[in-house]
């Protein structure tokens, strides 16, 4: 037997299905956004699509940002000769959290995975090789110590190597299959201070 009407229902189990929300958490917010006034839920709705239609990448990094070139790349001050590579924009921003990194990014928006059949085509790659047809002194690679992440830096250094710039890993100070936005900042410094040449 069904507890609630379809509506409700249907509500639970599209918030269900986003990331870190269980069920019972589904529930709690179902019920909080039906209890809310119509107009703060017209205006939630409007702010998530909003964000949806005017969040693009990075013209330079791939990040997402709502301009054409994002904030890091259009500073000036910033070391433009370093690269970090990360997969995703969250991983960017633990870093970028530590305050003590002031190189630029690429963000690959994935890691590949043949299981999953993601190949080096599906990431944010050709972007990263015109980037490095300019002046590049190294490149870090800051991608999970999951198979994905560890896959992914194995092929961009052999990508990287003939073009003779330097290519760097961060050090597996990271767990194992640990994303890194869920990593402390000193761990985060640790690995990134410890990185070797590959
Ligand atoms: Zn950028």
């Amino acid at each position: 037997m069904d507890l609630y009407s379809g509506y409700i229902n249907k509500l639970i189990e599209e918030l269900a299905a986003l990331p870190g929300i269980g069920n019972k958490s589904a529930q709690r917010l179902a019920f909080y956004l039906i209890n809310m006034p119509s107009d703060r839920v017209r205006h939630l709705t409007k702010v998530i699509m909003d964000a949806k239609e005017n969040v693009k990448h990075c013209k330079i990094c791939c990040t997402m940002t709502d301009q054409e070139i994002c904030p890091i790349c259009a500073n000036k001050a910033r070391n433009h000769k370093q690269i970090m590579v990360v997969e995703n924009s969250r991983d960017q921003a633990a870093y970028e959290k530590t305050g003590k990194y002031d190189g630029v990014y690429h963000v690959l928006n994935g890691s590949i995975s043949p299981l999953l059949g993601i190949g080096p085509g599906d990431i944010n790659l050709k972007e990263l090789m015109v980037r490095l047809e300019g002046d590049v002194d190294e490149v870090i690679i800051a991608t999970n110590s999951s198979l994905e992440g560890e896959t992914t830096a194995m092929y961009i250094s052999k990508l990287i190597k003939p073009t003779g710039i330097k290519v760097t890993r961060i050090a597996s100070g990271v767990p194992v299959g640990g994303d890194l936005e869920n990593i402390d900042e000193v761990t985060l410094l640790r690995a990134l201070d410890g990185r070797t040449e590959l």
